[in-house]
């Protein structure tokens, strides 16, 4: 297997990633639950900590902690700095061309709702439309309701087929001259599917669209570059990519600056204020009213220094095998269906199990201390369209191993066996 492995890495132009190296640098998986291993296996819900993450936010509290751009103390310049070189590295992370474009926020529910109730409400008008994919999460689905009640606007869905593929020319189809928003998620957190967004937001363009890329699951496995996608907006969570939670980032194309208004209003976002009138600081401080999340800005960067050195490309093929692992094992389950079977996919596995409740299941899994995720992953319409209202959803990371895999599988054996 490991031969195999090694071939499929240099195939790739990537590196074999030392498993037991990366387990090392994360502290929690040491533990056990109910007495065994834990395997983590809710990635997709969040990531763990590598120790290199905890290590930079102790060290921000112990030596640097001090409100930003303000003062004219050493721990300002030095809190300021740590915060203004974590936007450094999310702006070379995800490929932007400038700084300015990046914003840092809660995560990517804010971001969306940032650029829904900014840019959206400015410029929707009654009967204009914003297409969204039958795989977006919530998140990418109620700021846009909100703001089309609020505009007399449209939400058209793009329909995916029984594997959970986009419908390209289904896509093609709804697209039109009233289309203003496209809102897509790179990677769907439900069924796996891997959209091809490159290709769809060449496609809104040429209808005058903007697009939002949802990247809350894809940064932490696939290379992004939002330039070389196009995309208007890209929005993730520090949380998914071993980052702390409390913090993600918004992309905002540069040229969008100034038709972007502001959107909460406070300290750090002005640039002089009067009872009479306020002028605005230019992005991204416009964006980010009072005091931020500082430590933990500087914890993403630490997390994205972290994905560095591992390297996204092995990574992605790291991943990639134990997804074909994944899935060959769990086909062999009798009776199990694994929901959203795209051919592009991240290392998600949702299945169910017929006569058992993914809840029960889910509890079961945890007695052998292996945890995943069962419900509706805040994603319900992904997961109607394949005929289910919940799924079990075992996601894949780096830390994880063909061996927690057979731990998987083989609980869920012994889960089938019990009586219903
Ligand atoms: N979009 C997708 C595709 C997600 O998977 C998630 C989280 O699961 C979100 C958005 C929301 O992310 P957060 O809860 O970090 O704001």
């Amino acid at each position: 297997e490991r031969q195999a492995l090694n071939k499929q890495y240099s195939a790739q132009g990537s590196r074999p990633m030392d498993v037991n190296a990366v387990r090392g640098d994360f502290p929690i998986l040491r533990q056990r639950v109910h007495g065994k291993p834990l395997a983590w296996l809710d990635n997709a819900a969040t990531t763990q900590k590598p120790q290199s993450v905890i290590d930079a936010i102790s060290h921000f509290y112990e030596n640097d902690n001090s409100n930003i751009h303000r003062a004219a103390h050493t721990l300002a310049a030095r809190a300021t700095d740590a915060y203004e070189s974590a936007r450094q590295k999310v702006q070379a992370f995800i490929g932007a061309s400038s700084v300015k474009e990046i914003v840092f926020v809660r995560g990517t529910t804010e971001g969306i709702n940032l650029i829904a109730k900014t840019y959206g409400a400015k410029f929707l008008q009654p009967g204009d439309e914003i297409v969204l994919s039958n795989l977006e999460h919530h998140a990418n689905i109620v700021p846009w309701q909100m703001v089309a009640k609020e505009k007399g606007a449209h939400i058209r869905v793009i329909p995916v087929n029984d594997r959970g593929e986009i419908m390209m020319e289904e896509y093609q189809k709804i697209l039109g001259p009233r289309t203003k928003i496209v809102g897509l998620t790179q990677a769907s957190n439900s069924l796996g599917t891997i959209l091809p967004v490159h290709e769809m937001t060449q496609i809104a363009k040429r209808y005058g669209a903007r697009v939002l890329i949802d990247g809350a699951q894809s940064v932490a496995h696939i290379p992004v570059n939002v330039q070389e996608l196009g995309a208007d907006f890209f929005v993730f969570s520090g949380h998914k990519i071993f980052g702390p939670t409390g913090i993600g980032a918004v992309y905002i194309k540069e040229e969008l600056h100034d038709f972007v208004p502001p959107w909460q209003g406070g300290g750090n976002m002005i640039r002089n204020v009067t009872f009479e009138e306020t002028s605005y600081s230019e992005a991204p401080a416009k964006f980010e009213a009072g005091t931020p999340n500082i430590a933990d800005a500087v914890g993403l960067g630490a997390a994205l220094d972290y994905v560095n050195r591992l390297g996204l490309p092995n990574i992605a093929a790291y991943e990639h095998h134990l997804l074909e692992y994944g899935t060959e094992q769990l086909l062999r389950i009798n009776g199990l269906r694994l929901i959203g079977t795209a051919r592009e996919k991240v290392g998600v596995l949702s299945f169910v199990l017929p006569s058992k409740r993914t809840e029960e299941i889910g509890r079961h899994l945890d007695q052998e201390g292996i945890a995943v995720r069962s419900g509706h992953h805040c994603s319900q319409p992904s997961l109607r369209r394949m005929g289910v209202e919940t799924t079990v959803r075992p996601s894949l990371s780096i830390y994880n191993t063909c061996s927690e895999i057979d731990r998987l599988a083989d609980a869920i054996r012994r889960i089938q066996r019990l009586p219903s």
